[in-house]
């Protein structure tokens, strides 16, 4: 018998409304794995009793016959989301203890919707990261092992702890946010889907900010279905946030298993980086092949500044992340240090409050922001930006309707292995997902197949703005062809 933490989202919510299974057991049997699942640390905290008590309201609002989109359905929230009442970190000292009056729009947007939530997920500190290792609760244990080794994996970062609660059945989906590839990198790596919406699509508002101009949150989960399932409820306008764009959300999940036949699909020859793994490279041609079997068209494309994202990308987002967390200062939240007067409070809060990895971040980003270099660094990398986002805008307005890459240049790599000596090293996890944010397009990272240590490999599509449609609908068509790869046993059980 399959247990029920292994449903899928949309069988789960069918379970729920065929009353086959009450929301208080689903909440139950998630709070049982969660329980034998602590090896993975994929949660901060959590919250059983707020899910027995959401899951008992479902309960009633089945039996009265107003259940909602999501009637039921456990979920867990990355600790970046503001959660009232649930302390929430974004995985920083500087942040312990702190317990938001509010909650952001995009998980009241899955309350009003009837989900439960099952606690609070690590991540990346203040998502800045490729592993989940910078988190200062500790890195998240990826639930995939190499064959034949028992070597700790990371999941991805920075959602790591969503997209290792999902692969591991400890959720039904999670949420989770994009500055840099946060959402397709740890799905790609876990054999997860996840997709970064449109800039715009979901409200910022009540999300700890990074990067603003790049922040956008989204769904992982186990199926493309699912993961329209969820975005549908997450997105939305909101006068709260004024970069949300006021567009009516589609059923999401209505465009999985659409035809895809006479749909173009570019392939960007900038993505064929040297020495990139013959692996990743059959993968993508798979790929390719998957599409055009299915009735798409493939055509070569350009986007000819793409090597410059990267760089650009560690210019932006760094700035932006500078200022975002001076608010930061033992005053209003979370930590304080005391010292003898109020510049020694906020200089020995911030030392010790912030990781090395932010601190790195903040001093590059007053640097690049300073007066001597502010033209030199920050508005060469804005320009880059606008031409990054004129190549897509090229391929698109020649009649491509998505485009089809790698979602990482390798699968998962061990707890401790890469960037110790270099960060330049973990940075380049991001180099074919960063383009995306910078262009506030929407991208999708889909499992694909299996590396040859049987890890999980992703695909990603990247469509036009607000066309997550023509992603969901691609994404699956890649999921029915792909070779169905199962988890490892449950070795953290
Ligand atoms: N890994 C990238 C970074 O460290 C992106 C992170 C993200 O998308 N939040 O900045």
């Amino acid at each position: 018998m399959t247990e029920l933490t292994d449903l899928s989202l949309a069988d789960a919510r069918r379970a729920l409304l065929n009353k086959e299974v009450s929301a208080v057991d689903l909440a139950k049997a998630q709070i049982a794995a969660i329980e034998q699942a602590r090896a993975l640390n994929a949660f901060i905290k959590e919250t059983p009793e707020v899910a027995l008590a959401m899951a008992a309201d479902s309960d009633a609002r089945i039996a009265r016959g107003e259940a909602g989109p999501l009637e039921g359905v456990p979920l867990g929230i990355k600790d970046l989301y503001c959660t009232a009442g649930v302390q929430t970190t974004a995985a920083s000292h500087i942040l312990e203890g702190f317990t938001p009056a509010y909650e952001s729009t995009v998980s009241a947007n899955l309350w009003r919707d009837g989900a439960v939530m099952l606690g609070k997920l690590n991540l990346d500190e203040f998502a800045m990261g490729s592993s989940n290792e910078t988190s200062y609760f500790g890195p998240v244990i990826s639930p995939w092992r190499r064959v034949g080794s028992d070597a700790a994996l990371v999941p991805g970062g920075s959602s790591g702890g969503s997209a290792a609660a999902v692969a591991a059945r400890l959720c039904f989906g999670a949420t989770a946010t994009d500055t840099g590839g946060s959402i397709r990198q740890p799905a790609a790596f876990t054999g997860t889907v996840g997709i970064k919406p449109t800039y715009g699509r979901c409200s910022r508002w009540g999300i700890v900010a990074f990067a603003s101009s790049l922040d956008q949150a989204g769904p992982i989960a186990r199926t493309v279905r699912d993961a329209a399932i969820l975005l549908r409820s997450m997105a939305g306008h909101d006068p709260k946030d004024t970069t949300s764009v006021d567009l009516p959300v589609p059923d999401y999940e209505a465009a999985v298993g659409r035809s895809i036949k006479g749909m173009k699909i570019g392939i960007p020859k900038e993505y064929r980086l040297d020495g990139m793994p013959a692996e990743i490279e059959s993968l993508w041609s798979q790929g390719v092949e998957w599409l055009k079997a299915a009735g798409a068209t493939i055509v070569d494309i350009s986007l000819p500044h793409t090597r410059y994202a990267l760089p650009a990308y560690y210019i932006v987002a760094p700035a932006e992340a500078s200022s975002n967390l001076a608010r930061y200062d033992g005053v209003r939240f979370g930590l304080r240090v005391p010292g003898k007067d109020i510049a020694d409070m906020y200089e020995s809060t911030r030392a010790a409050g912030f990781g090395k990895e932010v601190r790195r971040r903040i001093l590059i980003g007053t640097y690049v922001l300073s007066a001597g270099y502010y033209d030199a660094y920050y508005v060469r990398a804005q320009k880059i930006r606008t031409l990054i986002k004129g190549d897509f805008e090229s391929a698109f307005a020649a009649g491509v309707d998505a485009i089809l890459t790698p979602a990482t240049p390798s699968a998962a790599f061990g707890v401790g292995e890469k960037g110790s000596a270099d960060p330049v090293e973990m940075y380049l996890n991001d180099i074919f997902t960063v383009t995306v944010n910078m262009a506030g397009l929407p991208g999708i990272a889909v499992p694909a197949g299996t590396s040859s240590e049987g890890l999980p490999l992703g695909l990603q599509l990247i469509g036009r703005a607000f066309d997550e449609e023509t992603l969901f609908a691609a994404a699956e068509v890649i999921e029915q062809s792909a070779p169905k790869v199962s988890l490892p046993a449950r070795w953290w059980a």
